[in-house]
This record gives C-alpha cells, structure tokens and sequence, in this order.
C-alpha cells in the first residue's frame, strides 16, 4: 500500500489509532466532565469566587442522541474495517461509558476478529466491569484502563457523583485476575480536588503493579468552568512525585504516546504524566475518533464534524468511505489553542468524544 492510500493528514502524520464512542452516555457524572451534580456545582462556585473570575459561562445542553442516530455494531465494525485496511492498528472502545451500551462484548468480538488490529482497548469508569469482564476478556479485549480519580470514597463520590470506589477497585483487581496486560488507571488531576492525592494514587500503583497516568484537566466539561488555575500542570504533579519516589525514564519509542512515563526504582507498577495542556504533544499526533452517531473527529478540540453516517446508510461502496475517509483525515487540526485568545471550546464534551 503505497503512503498516499493511507491516512496522511496535511502535516504529514500518519493516523494509527482510532477510538470508537460506542455511547453517548454515562453513570457517573465527573466534574471534568458533565458537572451535573450540587458538590460540583458548589467546588467551582467556591473556585469562581476565590479566583475572582466572572460567573462560568452558560453550560453546554446536553441532549442523549435518540438511539436511531446511534451507530449499530454492523456500522462501527464496518468503519472500523476500512480504518484498519488504510493504516490503523490501535482501537480503543470508548464511550460516554462504552458498558452502558447492552452487549458491547459482542462488538468486542467482532473488532478483535478484524485482521489488522493489533491492539484492542477500553476505557472505562469500571463501575460495572466487575459484571462484564469475563465475557470482554474473552471476546477479545486486550487491555482497559480505568478512569480513578481518587483512593478517598468521599472525594471519589464528590468528583464522579456516584458511591462507586468500591466497585470501580474491584473492577481492577479483576482485571490484573483475568490477564488484561497492562491494567491502566487514569486521573485527571484538579487543584484544590484530587490534587493532594498525587502521592497515595501513585503509591497506590506501585503496590498494585499498575499503569497509572496522571492527567492534566482539560476545557472539555459541560459546565464550560475549566479555569486554568485549575490544571495542574505535568512538571508540578513529576516533581511532587520525584520528591516522594525514586523514579527511572521509562524507554519510549513511540513517538505518538501521550504520556511520558516512568517506573519505579523497585521494579512494580509505572506511572505516565499526560499533559496535554502545558506541554502539547499534537505534533505526533496520529489519533482519529468515531463518535456514537457516526461522527468523525480529527481532534478532541475539533469544532467541525464530518458524518459518515448517510454514506453508511445510503448504500456507499467502501471505496467511497476510504476516500471520504482519507479527505477527512488531510483536515486534521495542526493543534489544539487551548489557553489562546482564540480557544473556543467545542459543544461536545468528553462524555460524548471519550477519551
Ligand atoms: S489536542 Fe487534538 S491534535 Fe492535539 S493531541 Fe489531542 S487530539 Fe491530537
């Protein structure tokens, strides 16, 4: 296949990893992400007011697309396919929460059959993992990585509005159980929330032999209340870290990998820092996103769409979706502007894009 056939965006980056929004929505209700609940409504009441800031602006309208707009299993393992036969190697299922969608093992299994995919994922909020992990294990999923956002079940309940720590820590000792290599669990980190975890979730890693990924909180929350000085920024969480832990550079060859990591100096667990707010990483950039109802994005930030929906279901040929496929690809955002005059946050949330 020659490197024009494949997906080559504008910048010369080649796309290898598509993830799949097999859901729009969601159990919990993550302060990072759709800010529904009183506590969070009162943390950046108290945030706005500390900082001095203008109220948040209005919040996002949520609206769960009606199920006839959602994607069947046929459709998404159909895009899946032609991705996979124009260069993608990586595919995460993802959601909203990618288990609310019934039978999602089925879709799994269907994935995991396609030749070409090498690495087949999820993310999830493991809240009901503990029920599904056997059949995803053995449909095929390869690896998950939960989102934890801290070990405390007050503050786990305050940032996801859900009693849920409980299950979401079963959910990984299952896991690490039923072979799933490596297990990882996420965090976005926000100041004056989580930010005092650091410490307890990476040691937390360590003892359990994890992939854990601190991330940087980013604009992308129905509420539209990110405030800058609530990131907490990749060097601040390393540096916190490295005063606590003997750390060594994990070897990374992947340029595209969003996290820089590195392991312990006694051997268990790893930990990455994502910082895509303070230190950009879109130049490497080789990701591409589905979402539930056909939509492609080229960028978490995207604000445009492109639908592939009437091509799949008016009858299109593959040809026709490869090279609608390859057109979408040549627009892919340069970079994102968050913390730019110019940023504009888009209207779909992460709930709706996945991770
Ligand atoms: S912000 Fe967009 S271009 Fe940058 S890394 Fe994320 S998805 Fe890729």
């Amino acid at each position: 296949m020659t490197r024009s056939s494949l997906l080559v965006d504008a910048h010369g980056r080649m796309m290898r990893d598509l993830r799949v929004s097999v859901t729009d929505r969601c159990n919990f209700r993550c302060l990072y992400c759709l800010p529904e609940t009183e506590e969070a409504a009162d943390f950046y009441r108290v945030k706005f007011d500390a900082l001095k800031n203008p109220a948040p602006p209005t919040p996002i309208t949520r609206e769960w697309k009606p199920r006839s707009h959602i994607l069947s299993f046929e459709e998404i393992e159909r895009v899946v396919r032609l991705a996979v036969g124009l260069g993608v190697e990586k595919v995460r299922v993802t959601g909203g929460e990618p288990l609310l969608r019934q039978h999602v093992e089925t879709l799994v299994r269907g994935l995991a059959q396609i030749p070409g995919v090498t690495d087949l994922a999820m993310t999830t909020n493991g809240f009901l993992f503990p029920q599904k992990a056997r059949a995803l294990r053995e449909a095929g999923l390869q690896r998950v990585s939960f989102s934890m956002d801290s070990l405390d079940p007050d503050n786990f309940k305050k940032i996801t509005g859900r009693d849920g720590l409980r299950s979401v820590l079963a959910g990984v000792d299952l896991a690490r159980e039923l072979g799933f290599s490596p297990v990882k669990v996420n965090a976005v980190i926000i100041r004056g929330l989580n930010d005092h975890e650091i410490e307890s979730l990476a040691e937390f890693a360590r003892e359990k032999d994890l992939s854990f990924r601190f991330i940087e909180f980013m604009p992308l929350d129905s509420g539209r209340a990110w405030q800058k000085e609530l990131v907490v920024p990749g060097r601040e969480m390393l540096r916190r870290l490295q005063a606590r832990f003997e750390l060594k550079p994990a070897k990374q060859s992947n340029p595209s990998e969003t996290a820089r990591r590195w392991t312990f100096a006694d051997g268990r667990g790893e930990i990455g820092i994502i910082a895509p707010v303070s230190e950009p990483f879109c130049g490497h950039c080789n990701r591409l996103r589905l979402t539930a109802d056909g939509k492609i994005r080229t960028c978490l930030f995207s604000l445009t769409e492109h639908d592939l929906k009437p091509l799949l279901r008016g009858g299109a040929p593959d040809e026709t979706i490869e090279a609608r496929l390859r057109e979408i690809v040549r627009q892919k955002e340069e970079r994102h502007h968050i913390g730019e005059p110019d940023f504009v946050q888009p209207e779909r949330t992460m709930s709706c894009i996945g991770g």
